[in-house]
Formats: structure tokens, C-alpha cells, sequence
């Protein structure tokens, strides 16, 4: 199989190369250590930066016209994704969500009104989402959501917490698992709904991390009401909606993540250049040239596992348990290649960004205490390893989640 670009699609990514080149520009901050602003200020970047791609026509490539995209091919999509990625992913970070499952659920699952109302206006930038399945008692078995959604008057009233809730400081919807009926079987009560954030009842608690900003959030709801056209799919059919969402946030980023991780080692390469251990460049040890060339060979499998994946979306399948294994090749060797990085750095790896001494702006101190996280969000290894026996493999059924289950 041939991954490279057809003669077409290379020139639409050299124009499109131009056109970021010149918006970077002109915006003037184009620094990778934004990823760690995490309040209002992030949010309103990255909804600048969708507006303009939007407005000069590379928004929602591979969407039908009539919802706000251009009707064109997910190659295209993927050329501005991997361009994005390369050179300014933390301006995408905070829509990670909205592109990455809200759309693509939506599109597949919604009604025609939900998708003439909410599709454009992610397409344009005028609204990031988050996504409220994991609570206290429910993450790994998300079947446990026992979030309350009770019908009244054409609305359903929710009341319940979700937590780790990334984005919900500065999302305008969610998609929100809730369980619509306590007593039939776990995963058969299940519904899914579109909540506008906005609405009263819904109290935001950020949640600092290690790094020591908040990412993601508790979100409490009491009494909020929720129109009931607002409800993606039948009731009690969240969980298959639910499947649907997370198979798309565990296939669709591997190429673009590779990208992302291909631009971090360029920027390690410059610093194993620039940095000195023993009174002698980084670059010139033989163990860190080791784990250099491991980084790539890491981020070359991610890529082309990736694009793997992309072929059987482009034949037009919908995403399966493979995607599993890409969260596996991005998770893992993002902390090995991070915690690489830093041991390159010697003693000077303790010292976080905004010291002067700050080597690269401590990207490195805050990617390797964020890729902690890496291994538990959207789903963790020891679940991806799970599936991928069972659902790949064929292997005997995990019995203890099973019991959980009954
Ligand atoms: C940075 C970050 C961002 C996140 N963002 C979101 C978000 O936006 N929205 C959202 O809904 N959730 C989000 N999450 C939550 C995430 O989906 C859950 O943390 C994850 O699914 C694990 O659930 P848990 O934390 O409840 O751990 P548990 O499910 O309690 O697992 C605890 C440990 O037990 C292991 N384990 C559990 N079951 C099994 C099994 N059957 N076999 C083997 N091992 C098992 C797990 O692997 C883990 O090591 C985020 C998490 C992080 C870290």
C-alpha cells in the first residue's frame, strides 16, 4: 500500500503549509508552552484559530457542505490535521473532543436537526465540547453511569457528578451518559444526551493536576433541565451511542498524534544539540542517540499504524477494537520519550518553565508529568489490552469486569 500524498494532495498541503505559516505569524505567540495556559485565555485561542481555518475554507474538510464543512475527502482533512499537529497542536488541544467525538457522533448518530444546529458552529469555532461519561464509580466500567435523567414535560431533569471532565471549564456542550432507567439491565439504560453547559443546575470544579493546572473538572448537576430533542439516538441506547463515540477517540488521532510527536523530537534533537552533559553534547552519547532513534521508530509506528486505520475509514468502515492498539503506541511511548527528554537534561530537568533556566521553555517538565495521564485517559492500558484480547484476538471474556457488571 502506498501512504504518500498524491501529487493533488501535496500541493493542497504545501498551500495549506503557506496559509498556517502566515496565520502563525500574524497571531505572533506561537509558543508550544501555551499547552500549559489552561483557562479562558487557551479556549478563545483555539477557537480564534478554528474560525480563521473556517473562514479560509479548511474547516471540516471531510464534512457534507450543508452541515458547515467543505464536502471534500478525509485525505485532506488529514493533511491540514497532521500540518496542525506538527506545528501548533496545543492550538488544537482544547477541540481534541469537539473533532475528535462530539462531531463524528453526532454526524453519524444525530437527527437532522442536531446536526444542521451543532455541526456548524463547531466547524466555525464557536463551540468546544466536552465530554461527561467517567464518574466517581464509573470510568473504567462507564456501564455503571448512574448520572439520573428523569423525563418531565419534555425535558429530562439530570441530576448526578461526572468527574475528570477535560474541558468543561471552558466547553459550551457536552455529550453526557446518563441513565434514564434505574432498573433494566446496566447497559440497557443507558441515553445519551447533548447538554448546553450554560444551563442552570450545572456547577464546573476544576481539578489541578500534577503539572499543577486544571484540565479537566468535576461537574455537578442538580435539577437541569434538558429538552428531550436534545437526546442522541433512542432512549436507552446510550450505550451503543457511548461505543460508537469512543471507538472514533481511540482511532481517528494516531496519524495526527504522530505528527504532533514528530514535531517534539525535532524539538528534542535541537535540544540533545544545544545541551551539554559531562561537558559534552547531549547528541554525541551513545545512550541518548539510543533513545532518539528509539523516539522515531516509536512515532514511525504510531504514524503508519495510523494510517492503517485511516484506509479502513477511507474504504468507508467505521472505526474497531484495532483502535485499541494506536492508544497503546502513542500512550506508552510518550512517557518513555519524555522521560528521555528530561534525563537528557541532566540536572536542569528539575526546573519547570518560567525559570530562566527553563531549557525550552520546560516543555519537557510539563509533558512528561501530563503523559502520566496518557496510560489512564480514554481508557487505560490494561483495558486496551483487554479488548484487543477479546475483541481482536477472540480470547475468553475478562469474568471479573463481567461479575462487576451484573
Ligand atoms: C487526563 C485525563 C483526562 C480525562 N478526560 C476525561 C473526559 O474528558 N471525560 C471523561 O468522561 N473521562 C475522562 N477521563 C477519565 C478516564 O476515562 C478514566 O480515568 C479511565 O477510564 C479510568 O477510569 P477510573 O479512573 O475510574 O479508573 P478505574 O476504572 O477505577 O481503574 C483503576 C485501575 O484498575 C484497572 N482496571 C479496571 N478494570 C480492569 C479490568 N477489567 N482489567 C484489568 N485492569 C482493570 C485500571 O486499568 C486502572 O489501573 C480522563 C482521565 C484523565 C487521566
Amino acid at each position: 500500500m502506498d501512504f504518500r500524498f498524491t501529487p493533488e494532495q501535496e500541493a493542497f498541503r504545501q498551500e495549506f503549509i503557506a496559509w498556517l505559516d502566515g496565520y502563525l505569524e500574524k497571531a505572533g505567540d506561537t509558543s508550544r508552552f501555551r499547552a500549559t495556559d489552561t483557562g479562558e485565555a487557551w479556549g478563545q485561542a483555539h477557537k480564534s484559530f478554528q474560525k480563521a481555518l473556517f473562514d479560509a475554507g479548511y474547516a471540516g474538510l471531510q464534512y457534507p457542505e450543508v452541515y458547515g464543512g467543505k464536502g471534500k475527502s478525509l485525505a485532506e482533512e488529514i493533511v491540514v490535521q497532521q500540518t496542525v499537529a506538527e506545528q501548533c497542536m496545543e492550538l488544537r488541544i482544547p477541540g481534541v473532543i469537539t473533532f475528535g467525538m462530539a462531531a463524528p457522533t453526532i454526524l453519524l448518530c444525530g437527527t437532522e436537526a442536531q446536526k444542521q444546529t451543532y455541526l456548524p458552529r463547531i466547524m466555525d469555532g464557536t463551540h468546544i465540547w466536552c465530554q461527561g461519561f467517567s464518574e466517581p464509580n464509573a470510568g473504567s466500567d462507564v456501564v455503571n453511569v448512574a448520572t439520573s435523567a428523569v423525563k418531565d414535560n419534555g425535558h429530562y431533569v439530570v441530576n448526578g457528578q461526572k468527574v475528570w471532565t477535560s474541558f468543561a471549564h471552558m466547553a459550551d456542550y457536552c455529550i453526557l451518559l446518563v441513565r434514564t432507567d434505574p432498573d433494566g439491565k446496566k447497559h440497557k439504560g443507558l441515553s445519551y444526551l447533548l447538554m448546553d453547559m450554560k444551563l442552570p443546575g450545572i456547577e464546573v470544579r476544576p481539578i489541578t493536576q500534577i503539572t499543577g493546572h486544571p484540565e479537566f473538572n468535576e461537574v455537578f448537576m442538580e435539577d437541569v433541565r434538558v429538552p428531550v430533542d436534545m437526546r442522541v439516538g433512542e432512549e436507552g441506547d446510550g450505550w451503543r451511542i457511548a461505543i460508537t463515540t469512543l471507538m472514533f477517540e481511540r482511532t481517528v488521532g494516531d496519524a495526527t498524534m504522530a505528527a504532533a510527536f514528530m514535531g517534539n523530537l525535532k524539538a528534542m534533537i535541537d535540544m540533545a544539540k544545544q545541551t551539554k552533559r559531562s561537558g559534552r553534547p547531549v547528541i554525541e552519547d551513545p545512550v541518548f542517540r539510543q533513545q532518539l532513534a528509539r523516539a522515531y521508530i516509536d512515532i514511525m509506528v504510531l504514524k503508519y499504524h495510523g494510517y492503517r486505520n485511516l484506509s479502513q475509514l477511507f474504504a468507508g468502515g467505521i472505526p474497531g477494537a484495532e483502535g485499541s492498539i494506536g492508544k497503546l503506541l502513542w500512550s506508552e511511548p510518550n512517557q518513555r520519550i519524555t522521560e528521555d527528554a528530561l534525563s537528557m537534561q541532566g540536572p536542569l530537568g528539575q526546573i519547570l518553565g518560567g525559570s530562566p533556566w527553563a531549557i525550552q521553555e520546560g516543555i519537557w517538565q510539563f509533558g512528561f508529568l501530563r503523559s502520566k495521564g496518557n496510560t489512564i485517559e480514554a481508557g487505560t492500558s490494561e483495558i486496551q489490552r483487554n479488548i484487543i484480547g477479546e475483541r481482536v484476538l477472540g480470547l475468553p471474556k475478562d469474568t471479573s469486569r463481567m461479575a462487576r457488571q451484573q
